[in-house]
């Protein structure tokens, strides 16, 4: 994802929580699993996966909540929004919302996953490939 920046900035709705990431993403995928929708309020969710050593707060500190066995996701205690996703299986990376970052149109997705799941009603035309839950590990685009 070369067209990325060097440094990307996001944050929270009211501002208490703000994030940085260095370098260019691993992915960027939309999930459209149950536990993503029901964790935002979102019929899809976009995140933007990072090495940990990638991803750092740059001002206050999110509330963290265990979603699932071997999940933890983030969000500001004050306003609510969503900030990060972290899964057992991908132990070194933080899956950020992308919609947080400052300019969350700087790279575009490659891919959705847990399609199986997706809302009948919401329709998509953008040719991205679809994978049913995750996308094979050897691939850069799985969440
Ligand atoms: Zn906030
Ligand atoms: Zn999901």
């Amino acid at each position: 994802m070369s067209q990325a920046k060097a440094e990307q900035t996001g944050g929270c709705l009211c501002g208490a929580v703000r994030f940085k990431v260095s370098g260019a993403p691993l992915w960027a995928a939309h999930c459209h699993c149950t536990s993503c929708r029901r964790a935002t309020g979102a019929a899809m969710v976009t995140f933007a996966g990072y090495r940990r050593a990638q991803f750092a707060y740059a001002q206050g500190a999110p509330q963290r909540f265990n979603s699932s066995p071997g999940v933890m996701r983030s969000f500001c205690g004050n306003c609510g929004t969503s900030l990060t996703y972290e899964g057992a299986r991908w132990p070194d990376e933080v899956h950020v919302h992308l919609s947080t970052f400052d300019d969350p149109a700087a790279f575009a997705p490659q891919a959705h996953v847990y399609t199986a799941e997706q809302m009948p009603w919401l329709k998509l035309a953008d040719g991205l490939p679809r994978h049913a839950t995750t996308a094979p590990a050897a691939k850069p685009d799985r969440p």
